[in-house]
């Protein structure tokens, strides 16, 4: 087994390829969006790139489509001196000890002020609220910023609701209630408006279509470029 890449746009695709005794190239993209190529014996590497290039769409598709299910975010201590997005920017975690409960950025870093600093659990629980008050503000502005793009659509968006989300960026329900993961306010708000946007376009499409896809680059031409950002940083 080799692993190569293919440049595709601004994306690189990275996959494994095996050769095998098979007469057309085959393409899997697995849950943790690797990708894994079977390529017949007799087909040189320059071949199979340019397979692969035919292909591109279709396995970015898969990808995104692994992608809305797998938010990994890294596992924090809650300790001074480790760093913590916010808007697409790192803090360096300060906590100092207090009588009084209070979160505020200060200098470049995200201080939390609490009785116990050892009590990660509560400095967890505490910077979880301080996100969320972020997000009542961002998530808010952008969803009432991007309320006419759906003017042209038929069914409109009944309300913007967000949680922590173990598994998915965002979902639009059927009955047009637009969902977001928290985690979001992590990430740049370019990356915050792409999911907005990619779910308010399945108020039309509720796949992963052509015409899906097509709908999502009339509204946020730049989406690929915003996903792979999203995804680098938020790894
Ligand atoms: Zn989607």
């Amino acid at each position: 087994m080799k692993l190569d890449q293919i440049q595709y746009g601004t994306t690189q695709i990275n996959y494994s390829l095996e050769y095998a005794d098979r007469k057309t190239l085959g393409i899997k993209v697995h849950p943790d969006k690797s990708v894994q190529v079977l390529a017949p014996l007799d087909s040189t590497a320059d071949e199979v790139k340019k397979k692969i290039k035919v292909k591109a769409s279709w396995i970015l598709k898969q990808q995104d489509f692994f992608l809305s299910f797998q938010p990994l975010t890294p596992l924090r201590q809650f300790v001074s001196g480790e760093t913590h997005l916010y808007l697409g920017k790192q803090y360096v975690l300060k906590l100092i000890k207090s009588d009084s409960q209070e979160v505020k950025l200060h200098g470049g870093r995200l201080e939390v002020s609490l009785k116990d600093k050892d009590d990660k659990k509560k400095v967890e629980q505490l910077l979880k609220k301080w996100y969320k008050g972020k997000a009542d503000q961002h998530f808010n502005e952008l969803y009432q910023s991007n309320q006419l793009l759906t003017n042209s659509f038929k069914k409109k968006p009944t309300g913007l609701k967000y949680r922590w989300m173990a598994k998915r960026w965002g979902s639009c329900d059927k009955d047009g209630g637009i969902h977001l993961n928290l985690e979001l306010i992590k990430a740049p708000k370019k990356c915050i408006e792409y999911v907005l946007i990619h779910e308010l376009c399945h108020l039309v499409h509720h796949d992963h279509s052509k015409a899906f896809y097509e709908l999502l680059e009339k509204h946020y031409p730049n989406w690929k470029e915003t996903k792979y950002k999203l995804e680098k940083l938020m790894v």
